[in-house]
């Protein structure tokens, strides 16, 4: 398949190398001169995305995905595909797939999760909105870029599965955060705390496939010193989308918006910006109640 690649930052290189060394024709354009192994370099991003049967973006944000699809949108092959993999929001995912499907495009908005590891070794997770259609095109490249994709109903559908599900991740990874350095308190080894819990009701992916607390549990990025791992400013962008949504559909989220302020502090305050999410743990356990 002939492919054009905007963006080749940390996810997009390594997904656009996997995508060329299976066979495809790759070529890519990022604006900070960024390049992929085995991937052409244009010099524009029209010149591009030129001929391509399917159009991949992932870049930083829903502002820069609008400005990039209003000038990819009319430079593209009638027919072809859309796919932008970018974390955005809602509105922008679904105002870029109106304007692709305006132009005679498919549109896929398929934000994923797996991370730089994920991205690197061809294992992402892809949660998908939009046609029937423009989802059969893209599977095959979902099959090379990643193990699993999820086609989440239409267009701005991927952009609200991602959304909720960090949602929940943020919440659960603070509660699991602040109940171990309650059980600190009270005495409570945390190997007893995680041994209780991830047996218990009150287990989650946070505490049992990923637990903040070091030497506890499988390895995680607390074994590594909170490098990240998911960084604590990823996961502000999306509990900052999903307050956005939130606010857009008149939705409830009191927890949300909860974790949403205490991971804003944790960055831009209180030294969390570089570390992993799950640094949330040294942050409650070197604080009182005051
Ligand atoms: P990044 O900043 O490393 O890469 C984005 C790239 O887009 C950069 O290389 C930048 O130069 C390029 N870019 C910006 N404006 C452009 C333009 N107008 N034209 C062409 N290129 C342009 O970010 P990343 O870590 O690769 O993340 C990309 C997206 O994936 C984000 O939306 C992020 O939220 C999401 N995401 C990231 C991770 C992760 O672990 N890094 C995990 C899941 C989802």
């Amino acid at each position: 398949m002939k492919i054009g690649f905007i963006g080749l930052g940390n996810m997009g290189a390594p997904m656009a190398a996997n995508l060329a060394k299976a066979g495809h024709e790759v070529t890519g354009f990022d604006v900070a001169g960024a390049t992929a192994e085995g991937v052409a370099q244009a010099a524009s991003g029209p010149e591009a995305v030129k001929g391509a049967e399917v159009v991949i973006t992932m870049l930083p944000n829903g502002a820069i995905l609008r400005d990039v699809a209003a000038e990819l949108i009319p430079a593209m092959a009638p027919g072809a595909v859309f796919l932008d993999c970018s974390t955005v929001d809602v509105e922008s995912a679904r105002a870029v797939a109106e304007q692709a499907e305006a132009a005679g495009l498919g549109a896929l908005d398929a934000p994923v999760s797996g991370g730089i590891g994920g991205a690197a070794g061809g294992t992402l997770t892809f949660m998908v909105g939009g046609s029937e259609a423009a989802f059969a095109t893209a599977k095959p490249l979902f099959d090379i870029m990643g193990q699993k994709a999820v086609h989440c109903g239409p267009s701005g559908n991927g952009q609200a599965a991602k959304i909720c599900n960090n949602m929940i991740l943020g919440v659960t990874m603070i509660a699991t955060c602040e109940a171990f350095a309650l059980a600190d308190k009270l005495g409570l080894s945390r190997e007893a705390m995680f041994d209780v819990v991830s047996t218990s009701s009150g287990y989650s992916w946070s505490m049992n496939a990923y637990c903040p607390a070091p030497g506890v549990g499988p390895q995680s990025p607390s074994d590594n010193g909170y490098k990240p791992g998911f960084a604590a400013e990823l996961m502000l962008k999306d509990l900052g989308l999903s307050q956005q949504a939130a606010e857009a559909a008149d939705a409830d989220t009191p927890m949300g918006a909860a974790a949403l302020a205490l991971y804003k502090s944790f960055v831009e305050d209180e030294g969390g910006k570089g570390m992993d999410f799950s640094a949330m743990l040294p942050r409650f356990e070197k604080r009182g109640r005051g």
